[in-house]
């Protein structure tokens, strides 16, 4: 079976995990704790402990459990090989501690998930050197691009401004100077965009979020999607030049990251994502239909200052995002006039709760300068456009009307 090229997305999520024997003929990979493997004998054991025989050696470096995960993350993306991580930060860290040196270049959108800005703040001040520019223009990033630069990274919709860059045209420039071209798909989710079809070699997804749904487990991960020549790549050591081509990339992640830094998915988190990622496109469908109906009932509000979301038609990348994405996503973010306190608005809401996190299936609501972004200040927030009173709402599957009253109440008030 293979699931991409026949079946649909949904049906291919469910039934992934029959596609290798299960005990009793169980519809769920079950979830295995053991931290330790068995083997035939001590020739088996050595065989897979060298590589040279699939296997399982110690949790940290795989699970059967999180295996089945990363297989169906795989499918997902249609990519080659997926490793899963702790978190999602886990998952966009592992990039640094693998696939950079002293001396290496890294160009990256400066409208960034908070923490993965301060994540290349960090790895900034330890060796390799990170240029973060304004993506939406691809002339900044071509202008960016030094001999030394191994990675460009990007978020398919800037988390929270939702800003979205020409992903095609950054993907084409890289191939063209064989540069390694990661996409963070959170925010749109394997179900909205495959950033292999645009040329990405690694895609990242935060599986707290739209996949796993729930807001239960954390979890990230890795997928190669099999398009970058890994042979291009300079940083890969002699111990996985031994493999083939198309595997050097991720063998090197799984040790020199997941191994040797240590943050793996724990199987419970595993299990708790993948049975939250059976009903992922019939919750994102719902979240993006309601994202819309609010986004507009707000932008046509004249105590609404400005809605950024890549659905409406006055987004600055409204035709661009859809051509790329299936709908606009689940995530937007809004400005209230000056004369109305975003504090006292946000405790009028009685539906959408207060809170970090996004992709769950309650709507969230979160002033950002004053929580997420506060740490880097005024003056880096503006430069991503991140205004004081900025509003970032994670809209759920709660029913539309209920939704739109719960806002139009708090205005109101
Ligand atoms: C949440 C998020 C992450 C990090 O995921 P965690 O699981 O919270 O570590 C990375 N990128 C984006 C775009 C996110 O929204």
């Amino acid at each position: 079976m293979t699931p991409n090229k026949k079946f649909g997305f949904t049906t291919t999520i469910l039934h992934s995990d029959r596609q290798s024997p299960i005990e009793h003929g169980s519809l769920h990979k079950p979830i295995h704790t053991s931290v330790a493997f068995g083997y035939r004998d001590a020739r088996q054991l050595a065989s897979v402990f060298q590589g040279r025989e699939p296997g399982y050696r110690y949790g940290r470096q795989g699970n059967p459990t999180v295996s089945a995960l990363e297989e169906k993350i795989t499918r997902m993306e249609d990519g080659l090989q997926t490793i899963c991580f702790a978190t999602g930060m886990a998952a966009i860290g592992a990039i640094a501690q693998a696939l950079l040196r002293e001396g290496d270049h890294v160009v990256s959108s400066a409208y960034l998930f908070g923490n993965t800005n301060s994540l290349w703040q960090t790895v900034n001040s330890q060796g390799p050197r990170v240029t973060m520019v304004d993506a939406t223009d691809v002339a900044n990033v071509e202008a960016a691009l030094t001999p030394q630069t191994r990675i460009v990274f990007v978020e398919t919709i800037a988390n929270p401004r939702t800003q979205v860059v020409d992903l095609a045209r950054i993907g084409a420039l890289c191939r063209e100077r064989g540069i390694l071209y990661v996409v963070d798909n959170t925010m749109t989710s394997p179900y909205l965009f495959r950033p292999k079809e645009v040329g990405a070699g690694l895609v990242v997804n935060a599986l707290t979020k739209s996949i796993a749904g729930h807001g239960i487990a954390l979890g990230g991960s890795l997928t190669d999607t099999g398009v970058y020549d890994w042979s291009a790549y300079p940083n890969i050591a002699e111990n996985y030049r031994r493999y083939p081509t198309q595997q050097w990339g991720m063998a090197q992640v799984r040790a020199k990251a997941l191994r040797d830094f240590g943050a793996s998915l724990a199987p419970e988190a595993a299990h708790h994502i993948a049975v939250g990622a059976e009903t992922m496109a019939l919750r994102i469908e719902r979240e993006c239909a309601n994202a819309l109906a609010l986004a507009r009932m707000l932008e046509a509000d004249d105590r609404v200052q400005a809605v950024h979301y890549p659905g409406l038609a006055g987004h600055p990348q409204h035709q661009l995002s859809a051509k790329l994405f299936r709908a606009f996503g689940g995530l937007f973010s809004f400005e209230l006039k000056p004369h109305i306190d975003c504090f006292d608005f946000l405790d009028r809401l009685k539906i959408a709760i207060l809170a970090s996190n996004l992709g769950d299936t309650r709507t969230l609501v979160i002033p950002v300068a004053h929580t997420i972004f506060y740490e880097m200040g005024p003056e880096r927030r503006a430069g991503m456009g991140i205004a004081e009173s900025l509003i970032r709402v994670s809209v759920g599957i709660e029913d539309t009307d209920d939704l739109l009253e719960d806002f139009r109440q708090a205005l109101a008030g």
